[in-house]
């Protein structure tokens, strides 16, 4: 087992990749604190991952709200005394729109869940790290966030700043026994596309020709393998960088 007795928060656990970590991080021996705003979706994952033998705990959690992960990190620590690895999964969709198309309500909506959030969680989980001089933080980013062409203005800013946001705290925490690091999932069969409202024809054309180019799409699962190994001692020489995982789609530019 390459996470026992590890416990490990993973945001947007009640759906698609965050549920597929949540299963395999239960399976390797972590102690999981799924967390999601779907209180529904999160019993079936606990109860999945408890029916196989494992631990897991749901939290209700609007990664948008501060006292929410406030409250998230400490029911970590106070159901299994510490928290050793975050994951910052949590993110939905813009509506593929170019710059010119894009509101401000839309905008601060996306970025307040997809890149806020994960800013949020990091420092509430921070202090905890730092007094073991130990610690694990994973960010579901995209290859929206190196690429231009694979989504909306404000979903691709958003993702970008994850990309950079990660590789500054690994790099600021690296002497202190704390790996930062983010996924770069290509297209994933997964519910995001019922995250969108409403959807920009002009966008979702000019997104839509690279995304014929994908060599195949991928299953939750296969990012969730990509997780357990940045969350696991393997990757104890990766820090501050990101893993593309993408079947070679962002190969081609
Ligand atoms: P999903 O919709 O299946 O799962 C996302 C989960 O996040 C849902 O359970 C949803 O309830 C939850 N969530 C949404 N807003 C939330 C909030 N404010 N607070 C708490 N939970 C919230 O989608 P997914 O594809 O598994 O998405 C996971 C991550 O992967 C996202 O960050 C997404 O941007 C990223 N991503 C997805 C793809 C893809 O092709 N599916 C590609 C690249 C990156």
């Amino acid at each position: 087992m390459k996470l026992k007795d590890k416990t490990a928060i993973i945001t947007g656990a009640a759906s698609g990749m965050g549920k597929a970590m949540a299963l395999r991080f239960a399976q390797e021996g972590a102690h999981v604190v799924a967390a999601d705003l779907n209180e529904e979706g999160l019993q079936k994952v606990v109860e999945e991952i408890t029916n196989e033998g494992g631990t897991a705990t749901p939290v209700k959690v609007n990664v948008a709200n501060q006292s929410d992960i406030d409250n998230m990190v400490d029911t970590a620590v106070k159901e299994y005394g510490t928290l050793d690895i975050l994951v910052n999964n949590a993110g939905i969709m813009d509506g593929m729109e170019p710059a010119g198309e894009i509101t401000d309500e839309k905008w601060d909506k996306v970025f307040e869940i997809n890149t806020k959030g994960v800013m949020r969680a990091t420092r509430k989980a921070l202090p905890i790290f730092l007094e073991k001089e130990s610690g694990v933080i994973i960010n579901t980013a995209s290859t929206g966030g190196s690429n231009g062409a694979h989504a909306g203005a404000t979903y691709t800013a958003s993702k970008h700043a994850v990309v950079g946001f990660t590789k500054n705290t690994g790099w600021m925490y690296a002497d202190k026994g704390i790996r930062c690091n983010a996924i770069a999932p290509g297209a994933v069969e997964t519910n995001i596309s019922s995250s969108m409202q409403g959807a920009s024809e002009a966008g979702l054309k000019r997104a839509g020709m690279t995304h014929g180019l994908t060599p195949r799409t991928g299953s939750a699962d296969e990012i969730a393998k990509v997780a357990v190994f940045l969350a696991s001692d393997e990757s104890s020489f990766v820090n501050g960088t990101v893993i593309t995982a993408d079947a070679g789609w962002t190969s081609a530019f």
